[in-house]
């Protein structure tokens, strides 16, 4: 008899913790929402002052009246250097946390894979250049349009391209699409310093660089690739990275035709 009374008790012991286990996590996901609308709102109010600033640091670089010694203009130049680097955190922050607090609206659009190929070609010429490197695409002939959120899959592929020409000293870095399933596979393959087997998962870590510390001795934000791994995530695809230290690294991007679940319509029945 005392048995059954003990074997109540812990039950009645067990059902108490039960809810306040569940009142807690309650708690903590209002917790987390209220935080992630915090930082969103905060980054938004954040870009108001910081693109004025910005724009007055070109007019004074640009010295439109004359009357700035050289010194004063770099001095404006650094200010809008910083700033930019200030704005490319602070909309990285607010990428995040849109991304936590489930808020990331995603376009779908048919795409042409050559066509974006092209354009970031042309966008980083310039900086390869400026680096002495080759910067070559490679597009399949046979590589077939997909269903994807242009803009996203875009700042994915800027983030591999500018890691990659930041982290190669000699050599060239390659950009190439090709058909991978019923989708596609964009990868940027670099000669640069590569990743150690060890660190090639914290990269995708938020704020951590290869060295596997959190200092920026290479300036970035360090959120670059974990955001880029969560919008694949969105767009239903993958990232995949391959490297060896000293050898260069490749970071694919693989998407898929359309996102899960809302591919093309299927095609009408036939008539009976
Ligand atoms: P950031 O470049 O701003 O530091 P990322 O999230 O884009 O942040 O990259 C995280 C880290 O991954 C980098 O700091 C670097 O250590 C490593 N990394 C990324 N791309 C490359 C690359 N192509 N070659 C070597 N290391 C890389």
């Amino acid at each position: 008899e005392s048995q059954t009374q003990e074997l109540e008790d812990q039950r009645d012991a067990l059902a108490r913790s039960r809810r306040q286990l569940e009142a807690k996590t309650v708690e903590l996901a209002r917790e987390s929402r209220y935080k992630s609308e915090f930082v969103a709102n905060m980054s938004h109010e954040l870009r108001t002052p910081l693109n004025a600033l910005l724009i007055m640091s070109r007019l004074l670089a640009e010295n439109r009246g004359r009357n700035l010694s050289d010194e004063q203009i770099r001095w404006a130049e650094t200010i809008e250097s910083s700033g930019k680097d200030l704005l490319a955190l602070i909309n990285d922050i607010l990428d995040l946390s849109k991304i936590e607090s489930g808020k990331m609206d995603l376009a779908r659009e048919a795409v042409d894979p050559q066509a974006i190929a092209a354009k970031l070609g042309r966008a980083f010429q310039d900086q390869a250049r400026v680096k002495g490197l080759q910067l070559s695409l490679e597009v399949a002939p046979d590589t077939p349009q997909i269903q994807t959120d242009p803009g996203r899959l875009e700042q994915v592929l800027r983030n591999f391209l500018s890691n990659a020409l930041k982290f190669t000293d000699r050599g060239r870095v390659t950009l190439r699409v090709a058909p991978a399933g019923t989708g596609v596979a964009f990868s940027v393959a670099d000669t640069g310093i590569g990743i150690d087997a060890d660190q090639q998962q914290a990269v995708f870590e938020a704020f951590r660089q290869a060295d596997g510390t959190i200092s920026r001795k290479f300036g970035g934000t360090g959120l670059g690739l974990s955001i880029s791994r969560q919008l694949a995530d969105l767009l239903g695809g993958r990232i995949t990275l391959e490297s060896a230290k000293g050898r260069g690294s490749t970071f694919t991007l693989t998407l898929p035709e359309a996102p899960e679940g809302q591919g093309a319509a299927p095609a009408p029945l036939p008539a009976p």
